[in-house]
């Protein structure tokens, strides 16, 4: 399996989210990737490469380009301090141009903001996303994005849950130039920005297993009643679970995932892989060992379909490395 590090991810480091008015260290850290990078570049039959340069369009396929120099420009404005939305909108009465005003406008949370570092480690996490991808348009069995920052809550023009461009729904996008993509997304959290980008397309298929929304980030989404709508209505599945779920309540929904993926018949799939559904993972809220993430793969490798792996959470450090050395290894038995 050929692994794509982004190494600009290490400029991007927040070092806090506000939640509930207090400032707390920021979840979303270096280590994360860095730690699972270690773990995997010397594994028999793992190969490491750096992202490569894509033109800006595959990012602005599914990103408003508006929103895109947002990111890049507000970066510049802020410099080495990391800015956070204070007001969001209310009501829209044409352009907005005062800055303050803009950082609610481009923003959905507290826990997600810029400086000038964001964009660039936002890009470098995205050129992984379509390295990998352009890596299994060619032929390749699998390949492994290690994005960082993660992508799956980004929307067409907003970032949010630590997300500034979507990585995931950037590599199904660029794929489907080429054929039917499925998009699974087995991050603990709802794949709201995913979801928001496909929600019209039947070209790429959406499926979303994640921690109920009524008790978990990101809240709004995330509900079996989210089907899609016009031409993309039937292309979005949702399977909110209960808290605590554990590997055998978790794998019948896994199965009953994978089976509409198999009537689908994609030519490419892109997997969302969080690490946040761990027994062990700080924020998440179900239960999953680090033996069921090796039963995972390999139950989503059986589908035999050439697959994009895109990093999204995963926030305990000191079991990342060991729950993706399962996961890696159950998608290469
Ligand atoms: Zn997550």
């Amino acid at each position: 399996m050929i692994i794509v590090y982004p190494s600009h991810h290490v400029r991007h480091r927040p070092p806090s989210e506000i939640f509930n008015g207090e400032k707390e260290p920021h979840a979303e850290v270096p280590q994360r990737i860095e730690q699972i990078h270690e773990a995997l570049r010397d594994t028999s039959g793992i190969r490491v490469t750096l992202p490569k340069r894509f033109p800006l369009s595959w990012i602005e396929a599914v990103h408003d380009p508006v929103y895109v120099r947002y990111v890049a420009e507000a970066g510049r404005q802020a410099g080495s301090t990391y800015t956070y939305p204070s007001v969001f909108p209310y009501i829209q009465h044409g352009d907005i141009t005062n800055p303050i005003a803009l950082r609610g406008q481009y923003a959905f949370d507290l826990y997600t903001p810029v400086n000038n570092t964001t964009y660039q480690a936002a890009c470098g996490s995205a050129m992984a996303a379509l390295t990998a991808a352009s890596l299994v348009r060619r032929g390749e069995r699998y390949a492994y994005a290690l994005c960082r920052p993660p992508g799956h809550h980004a929307e067409k023009n907003r970032m949010g849950g630590y997300c500034y461009f979507n990585n995931a729904a950037i590599a199904a996008n660029y794929l489907s130039t080429r054929g039917k993509v499925a998009l699974l997304d087995i991050d603990v959290h709802h794949g709201n920005g995913s979801q928001h980008i496909f929600y019209e397309r039947s070209d790429v298929f959406v499926i979303n297993i994640h921690a109920d929304p009524s008790e978990k980030f990101p809240y709004f989404s995330g509900t079996a009643g989210e089907i899609g709508v016009g031409e993309g209505s039937g292309y979005n599945m949702n399977y909110p679970l209960f808290l605590g779920v554990s590997d055998l309540e978790y794998d019948p929904v896994l199965q009953q995932a994978v089976q509409h993926i198999r009537r689908y018949a994609p030519q490419f799939l892109v997997v969302s892989v969080g690490y946040d559904a761990h027994i062990d993972d700080p924020i998440g809220g179900l239960r999953l060992s680090t033996a069921y993430y090796h039963r995972m793969a390999a139950t989503i490798a059986s589908l035999g379909i050439p697959t994009v792996l895109v990093q999204e959470g995963g926030y305990n450090t000191g079991k990342l490395a060991s729950v993706a050395k399962n996961f890696v290894r159950g998608f290469m038995q």
